[in-house]
């Protein structure tokens, strides 16, 4: 099984670096135990006009005796082109290009290009099957409004699934704040939605928790508008910024919550669907 190392080395340098590469030590995809290190193996790896041949780190399970091999993130499995190069070509193919033409721009035989494409073809359709689910899933945390967590591989389409979900609502009933970047403290997420539900954060936190909370409960009980807070790169939030998102979930519409569906002191749902996205 080949397991991906996101190397922060360039192309060239892990090709000079040859053998002395240092790779770090995985866990057994198969079983979880950790590996050892077991050998390398040389390839050939062509980027544009450039082809060497580098060296690829292979590592083995004691417990159930696999081995595996360890490719930086530029190396594709079973093709010989870097992926940076894949990647070029997939792109102009998409914007409308010919297999030929590009083949012909890459400096690449035409049948090389061909496959990728036919490729490409095959994964678009499990891509887009994985995106329609998470799009599914978010919708229906909205509906429920329940806080949920999308994870993934950089580059796996969390933020377009979320930007897609967000797109279908119906604007006149949701109002949605985006978090780009959570990485500001308890009192950031207070001022975040103060400002986007258009008024002036209050200075000092408990005000500002507090003015958070009447607007909240103002959007769901007078405006009837549903809050959506989604949270971009949610891995950074902080232990203590996870509670107060789970204490504002939870609050009490107060004085609003007499008037609501919800009998006083009961769970309110003016806090909407409370979303986050992590890389
Ligand atoms: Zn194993």
């Amino acid at each position: 099984m080949a397991i991906v190392w996101v190397c922060r080395l360039g192309v060239d340098a892990y090709a000079d670096l040859g053998r002395h590469l240092d790779v770090p030590r995985f866990e057994c995809p198969v079983c979880g135990e950790p590996m050892v290190l077991w050998g390398f193996y040389r390839r050939y790896l062509r980027v544009g006009t450039w082809c060497k041949r580098v060296w690829i780190r292979r590592q083995r399970c004691k417990a159930c005796r696999r081995s595996h091999v360890v490719l930086p993130q530029f190396v594709t499995n079973g093709r010989l082109d870097e992926l940076g190069v894949i990647g070029e070509g997939i792109e102009a193919m998409v914007a409308g290009g010919g297999a030929r033409k590009v083949a012909e721009d890459l400096g690449l035989p035409h049948t090389t290009v061909r496959d990728w494409r036919r490729r490409f073809r095959t994964r678009a359709v499990l891509l887009a099957t994985a995106h329609k689910e998470a799009v599914a899933r978010i919708r229906y945390c909205i509906a429920e409004m329940a806080m949920g967590a999308i994870t993934g591989d950089v580059g796996a389409g969390k933020s377009v699934a979320l930007r897609a979900a967000v797109a279908s609502l119906d604007r006149t009933r949701h109002t949605v704040v985006y978090v780009a970047n959570p990485m500001f403290g308890t009192r950031g997420l207070y001022v975040s939605i103060v400002s986007a539900l258009g008024a002036v954060p209050r200075f000092h936190k408990a005000e500002v928790m507090a003015q958070a909370a009447t607007l909240l409960a103002a959007e769901e009980v007078e405006r009837h508008r549903r809050v959506l807070v989604a949270i971009d790169e949610a891995h950074l939030l902080s232990p203590a910024q996870l509670e107060e998102l789970r204490l504002m979930a939870l609050c009490r519409g107060g004085d609003y919550a007499e008037e609501g569906e919800h009998g006083p002191g009961s769970p309110c749902c003016c806090k909407g669907g409370l979303l986050s996205c992590s890389a």
